[in-house]
C-alpha cells in the first residue's frame, strides 16, 4: 500500500484512464530494462517513438500539431507515473521536449510550429533547451552566446558564436531551442532561436559524465560562425528573457513533481524494507526511531504534494503562481533531500548497493534543487515576490 493519503480533487476519469495507460507502458516498456539502460548511460531512441505513438509526448499540445488534449493535471499524472520506473534520467531526457517546445508553441511562427512540433510529439525527432553556458546558468540575463544578424546571397541569417553546457538530450537532439544575445547587455538583449543539428558551425561535444540521471545524455554545444536562418527566431528579437522565465514556471512544477515522486518511491521502498529486515531479532520497523522517521517522511511528503497540487490548480485557473511554484519546488526538494537521505540510512549498507532502488533515487535526487533554477535562485524570486 502506498504511504500517501493525498487524494487531489482535480483528477477525473480521464486522468485515471491516463494513469492506467502510462502505468502499463512503464511496466511493459521501461521496468524490464531500466537497470541496464542506467548502466549503459542511455536508453533506446525508439522509446520516444513508442511514447509518441501512445500520445504521451503530445499531452497538452495543440491537436493541430499532433498534440493530445490534456491539462496541467494530465501532465502531472504522466510525470508521477513515468517516475515509477525510478529513473530521473529517463524522465528528463524523454521529457526534454517539454522545456524545448513550449516557446515554439507559444511564440514561434506557423512555419516553425508546423516543421518542428509534430515530429517531436510523434517521437521521430528529439528536442532540447539550451540556456546554460560554461560561465553560468543562474544569471540568465548574462547569456553570452552571440547571434549577429547577417545577410548573405542566400538570405538573412543569425551568425551564432559561443557555447552551452549541461544540456539535457544535447547529444542526440535534432532541434535545439537556444538562448542567444541579439541585443545589448542584460535581460533585454536576449532572444530564442531554433538550431538544427546539422547546421554548419554547430557541434556537440562530450556526453558529460555525472553523479545523477545516468540514463540521460548531457552535452556541451558549440557555435562557431554558425549560420541559422533568420526565420528560426522564436518570437520577436530581444524578448527571449520573458519567454525563458515563462517557460521556467511549468519546468519548476515538473521538477516539483519529480521530487515528490522520488520521495514517494523512496518511502514506499522503506515501508516494505522495514517489515522484512530484522536486527536484534525484530523487524527494524518495530523500533520507534524507525517508525518516527517514516512518519516524518510521510508527513513532509503529504504537505509537499498538497503544495504541488495547489500550484497546479493555480496554473489551471490561469492565476499568477510565480511565488507559489518557487516555494513548492524548494519544499519538494528539501523533502526529497531528507527522504532519500533517510531512505539510504534505513536500508543500511544495502542502501549503497546499485541493486537497491534507493541508491539511484538518492543520486538522482541531487540535481532537483539545482536544475531549473537553484534553491537559492528560488529564494531570490520568493523574496522579490514578498517585496523584500
Ligand atoms: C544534469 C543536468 C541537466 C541540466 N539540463 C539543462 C538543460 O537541459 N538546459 C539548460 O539550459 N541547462 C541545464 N542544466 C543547467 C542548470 O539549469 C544549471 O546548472 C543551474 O541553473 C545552475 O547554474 P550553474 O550550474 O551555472 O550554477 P551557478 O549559476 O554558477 O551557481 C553556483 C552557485 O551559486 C549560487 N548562486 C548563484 N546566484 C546566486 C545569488 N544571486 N544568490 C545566492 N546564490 C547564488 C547558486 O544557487 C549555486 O549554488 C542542467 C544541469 C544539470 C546538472
Amino acid at each position: 500500500m502506498s504511504a500517501s493519503a493525498v487524494i487531489p480533487p482535480y483528477y477525473d476519469e480521464t486522468h485515471d484512464a491516463l494513469r492506467a495507460s502510462v502505468r502499463r507502458f512503464v511496466e511493459k516498456e521501461i521496468m524490464p530494462h531500466i537497470s541496464d539502460w542506467e548502466e549503459q548511460n542511455s536508453f533506446p531512441r525508439e522509446l520516444y517513438k513508442k511514447a509518441g505513438d501512445a500520445g504521451f509526448l503530445g499531452l497538452g499540445y495543440d491537436e493541430k500539431y499532433g498534440g493530445t488534449p490534456g491539462d496541467v493535471f494530465h501532465k502531472l499524472v504522466f510525470s508521477e507515473e513515468i517516475m515509477r520506473a525510478g529513473s530521473g534520467g529517463l524522465v528528463a531526457s524523454l521529457g526534454s521536449l517539454d522545456i524545448a517546445l513550449p516557446p515554439i508553441a507559444k511564440w514561434g511562427s506557423d512555419v516553425l510550429k508546423e516543421k518542428v512540433i509534430p515530429q517531436v510529439l510523434s517521437g521521430d525527432k528529439i528536442a532540447a533547451l539550451a540556456i546554460t553556458e560554461p560561465s553560468g546558468g543562474s544569471d540568465v540575463a548574462a547569456v553570452k552566446t552571440r547571434a549577429e544578424k547577417v545577410t548573405t546571397e542566400d538570405g538573412e541569417f543569425y551568425k551564432l558564436n559561443g557555447s552551452k553546457t549541461f544540456i539535457t538530450s544535447g547529444m542526440r537532439a535534432d532541434y535545439y531551442t537556444v538562448a542567444v544575445r541579439t541585443g545589448d547587455d542584460g535581460f533585454g538583449g536576449i532572444s530564442l532561436i531554433l538550431v538544427e543539428k546539422d547546421t554548419p558551425g554547430f557541434s556537440v561535444g562530450r556526453n558529460l559524465k555525472k553523479m545523477c540521471w545516468w540514463a540521460s545524455d548531457t552535452a556541451e554545444l558549440f557555435f562557431e560562425d554558425c549560420l541559422v536562418p533568420a526565420e528560426n527566431l522564436i518570437g520577436k528579437e530581444n524578448t527571449g528573457f520573458f519567454a525563458i522565465m515563462t517557460n521556467f514556471q511549468s519546468e519548476r512544477l515538473m521538477l516539483t513533481s519529480m521530487a515528490n515522486a522520488t520521495s514517494q518511491l523512496a518511502l514506499d521502498e522503506c515501508m516494505a524494507y522495514v517489515r522484512e529486515r530484522e536486527a536484534f531479532g525484530r523487524p527494524i520497523g518495530k523500533y520507534q526511531v524507525i517508525k518516527h522517521k517514516l512518519v516524518e517522511m510521510a508527513t513532509k511528503l503529504e504537505v509537499s504534494k498538497t503544495m504541488m497540487y495547489n500550484v497546479a490548480a493555480m496554473m489551471h485557473a490561469g492565476k499568477d503562481q510565480v511565488k507559489a511554484v518557487s516555494m513548492a519546488k524548494n519544499f519538494a526538494t528539501d523533502t526529497s533531500d531528507f527522504i532519500t537521505y533517510e531512505a539510504v540510512q534505513i536500508f543500511g549498507g544495502m542502501g549503497l548497493m546499485r541493486e537497491s532502488k534507493v541508491e539511484r533515487l538518492y543520486r538522482d535526487n541531487r540535481i532537483l534543487s539545482i536544475g531549473g533554477g537553484t534553491r537559492e535562485i528560488m529564494n531570490e524570486i520568493i523574496s522579490k515576490q514578498l517585496g523584500l
